[in-house]
């Protein structure tokens, strides 16, 4: 017998995997997932190593074919767990068994920048002062010049503190010691409750969150693991109801991850957590450096962590003993990962619990259409939490046919309705949000008379035109000068087609020259934290607008907002995709939820050009069954997931010619292996953007029944590309579901 052994890629980083001969009495012991040590190298160094799988045959020379030294002591532990799912990910999603890996092992990584640390003040204005004057008194003037430059600004970075006011080492750590001041790196949110558990406000449930916490609670109890999903309005308590399952498992010794996008992973929630669960959590964000990254996975493994909190890659904390996954937001397309192998976190959550004997929980006011066809199918327990928990209203919601505001004279792009309420609120001293789904002063040049997009020569997207008078291509960064005349005719009526967010808060700001205009975009939130910032600010009603891109209508709760515009809700609804559908029913729901959180009732106006299209009228009716009901139709009929299974074969290549023809090869050969079975082939056909810097890009699509008719095909295409070298130029991946 032999074994496939992937040697540790935390020391060797190797791409490939060895085999290895299992001595006679390990045979009975060993299984896939061990750690075992074997010889390596030309000194035969020994090393650690996984076993990833067991085989009778033996793909190399025998006679150099080396013998496993042992199992490791550990046996199979936490990393095992990990491998096994890796294995499982590769066999579902594709790639290569390092690259799967990769995506689930923490990797220690070297620290090349350095964490850039800051000084906070803690003390407030006044207590401050006092100490300034002691430090005077006491004729300490560096700390003396330290405090007057932390009462000037209570956030300040240690290189300026050391180099310009050339304060030492020693001075910084004696007023941390005195409590005047903490040190900090600036990605990490700080522990709002350092260490200490606060005592919780106690609230009492409502019948539904009672209902849901009670199934799973009697559930675990009775060693049951299963998948539940939430299906709750926003501000029903879908995260109180998670929290109480997390400390029904954490009593019992176990540990929890909790996945959120990381654009609704605010400050606020995090604290939530803290406040139940006081140092024993812990949290993953881009912020974090990789080395913070691995440091509390490394916590975590050792058992000093019971909640990790996190984006996708949160989902593989290696916890000693794992008892829940919640996923809030289940529906976010984030969750889909866009490098090989591309898993999609609620599937794979779902076979991490399996394997380790833990729970599931997805959460979401939109359940993904996937998900809520498994809930329907019986797979998953489905709890409906239909009630806001205190009480507050549902925004009325009002569909403003745009095509009728033209036909009366109105071509602005604020319909009557929506000018009359704000002009309301506005007068009331109630915030506002518009919506629009665009980034960028403006979207794409054309010519009005003959039709012609500038586009990028590179890319194939139109160029997006800036305030400097460049056009940008968004993919490559590719820029030219701002045409005035049409390149393809000659007209001069040529130029901006529709309405950015800078040019609304441009109208805006002449239509209501008293008010205060905030915007949010990829714009103004390029810098670091200018996001938060700028939530924190109309939070603070230091703006009675916000007007902003998909990134305004997450997480974040604003009491004060009771009106909510969405400007061209049908430019999500017309994208070459068929989850387009999906996508707008859940962008409207959502923007109209940030309507009226607070004590008043909200509205929200949806301008459209499609007010009859059923995702449309769905998300103006707040009815998410009339939604699904109409989609699960027409994805049944046109064969999409969640009816049917979908795998994309991406081709990509410099060379065109080339690559038509390795796609023409690839279809044919899918076709082969196909044979009779029931799969449809479609295809070869350029995808939205078929070229990125210089790389050309097909797809074929193949729709089946059967995931695993998928997963079969993908096998074969894999050996095929491997032992034919006219693959060599072409790099095919796998999506499997695409988003
Ligand atoms: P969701 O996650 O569904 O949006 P949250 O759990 O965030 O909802 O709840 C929304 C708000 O209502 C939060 O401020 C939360 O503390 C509060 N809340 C939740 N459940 C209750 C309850 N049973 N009684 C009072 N307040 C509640
Ligand atoms: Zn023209
Ligand atoms: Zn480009």
């Amino acid at each position: 017998m032999f074994a496939d052994v992937i040697i540790d890629i935390r020391q060797e980083k190797l791409d490939k995997i060895f085999q290895y001969r299992i001595p006679e009495e390990l045979e009975a012991k060993l299984q896939p997932g061990m750690e075992v040590i074997v010889p390596f190298g030309k000194g035969n160094r020994e090393i650690k190593g996984y076993v990833t799988g067991i085989c009778e045959t033996c793909d190399y020379d025998l006679s150099k074919v080396k013998n496993i030294t042992a199992i490791s002591e550990s046996g199979v532990e936490i990393e095992a767990k990990l491998i096994a799912l890796a294995a499982w990910m590769r066999e579902n999603y594709g790639g290569t068994m390092i690259q799967a890996l990769k995506t689930v092992l923490p990797i220690k990584q070297k620290e090349n920048a350095r964490v850039k640390k800051r000084l906070r003040l803690l003390l407030d204005k006044e207590t401050g002062t006092r100490q300034l004057h002691y430090y005077l008194e006491k004729n300490q003037k560096a700390r003396a010049r330290l405090m007057a430059a932390l009462l000037d600004d209570p956030l300040l970075e240690y290189e300026l503190v050391t180099k310009k006011l050339n304060i030492t080492m020693q001075v910084i750590r004696a007023l941390e010691e005195q409590g005047v001041l903490a040190v900090e790196s600036e990605q990490v949110f700080r522990n709002p409750v350092k260490g200490e558990k606060q005592e919780e406000q106690r609230i009492v449930y409502t019948a539904e969150q009672q209902a849901a916490v009670d199934r799973f609670q009697s559930d675990y109890m009775n060693g049951i693991r299963q998948t539940y999903l939430i299906h709750g309005v926003t501000g029903s308590g879908k995260t109180e109801v998670y929290m109480e399952m997390i400390r029904t498992i954490v009593e019992q010794g176990k540990q929890a991850i909790v996945l959120i996008p990381e654009i609704a992973l605010t400050y606020q929630t995090v604290m939530r957590f803290y406040r139940k669960f006081g140092d024993r959590v812990s949290i993953m964000n881009s912020r974090l450096s990789a080395g913070e990254r691995y440091d509390q996975m490394m916590r975590a493994r050792a058992g000093k962590v019971d909640v990790m909190i996190g984006p996708r890659s949160a989902l593989f904390t290696p916890f000693p003993a794992l008892g829940l996954i919640v996923i809030d937001e289940e529906h976010e397309p984030t969750y889909k990962s866009e490098q090989t192998p591309r898993y999609h976190a609620r599937e794979t959550a779902i076979k991490r619990a399996q394997m380790e004997g833990a729970s599931v929980v997805l959460g979401s006011a939109t359940p993904s259409m996937e998900a809520m066809y498994r809930a329907e199918k019986g797979e998953y327990v489905l709890f409906e939490m239909k009630n806001r928990s205190r009480m507050q209203q549902m925004a009325q919601v009002y569909t403003v046919d745009m095509r009728e505001e033209l036909r009366n004279g109105n071509r602005s792009i604020l319909s009557g309705t929506l000018t009359e309420l704000m002009e309301d609120r506005l007068e009331k001293h109630e915030q506002i949000i518009l919506f629009l789904n665009r980034r960028g002063y403006s979207g794409f040049i054309s010519c009005r008379e003959c039709g012609y997009v500038v586009r990028c020569p590179h890319c194939s997207v139109s160029l997006s035109v800036h305030r400097d008078g460049m056009m940008r291509c968004h993919y490559c960064g590719y820029e030219q000068p701002k045409v005035t005349v049409c390149p393809e005719c000659g007209s001069r009526f040529i130029g901006e087609f529709r309405a950015g967010t800078q040019q609304i808060e441009d109208i805006v700001k002449a239509r209501f020259p008293g008010a205060r205009v905030l915007r949010m975009d990829m714009d103004t939130t390029r810098k670091k934290d200018a996001h938060e910032k700028i939530l924190a600010a109309f939070a603070n009603e230091e703006a009675d607008i916000l007007v902003g891109t998909q990134m305004i209508v997450k997480g974040h709760d604003f009491p004060n907002v009771t009106l909510v515009g969405i400007l061209a809700a049908d430019m999500s609804l017309y994208t070459d995709d068929y989850r387009s559908g999906e996508r707008t029913f859940q962008l409207l729901t959502q923007a109209a939820g940030r309507a009226g959180r607070g004590s008043r009732p909200g509205a929200a106006v949806i301008q459209t050009y499609s007010p009859d299209h059923y995702a449309v009228r769905a998300a103006a009716a707040q009815d998410y069954a009339a939604f699904y009901g109409e989609e699960i139709r027409y994805r049944e009929l046109m064969g999409y997931p969640p009816a049917e299974e979908l795998l994309a074969v991406l081709a990509s290549c410099e060379d065109e010619e080339l690559l038509e023809k390795g796609c023409h090869y690839l279809k044919e050969y899918i076709l082969r292996v196909k044979g009779n079975a029931p799969a449809e082939v479609i295809g070869p056909a350029s995808p939205g953007i078929d070229r990125i810097k210089d790389v050309y890009r097909r797809v074929i699509y193949i729709k089946s029944a059967e995931y695993k008719m998928l997963t079969g095909i993908k096998d074969r295409l894999e050996q095929y590309i491997e032992i034919n070298s006219g693959f060599n130029t072409i790099r095919v991946q796998f999506d499997f579901n695409p988003m």
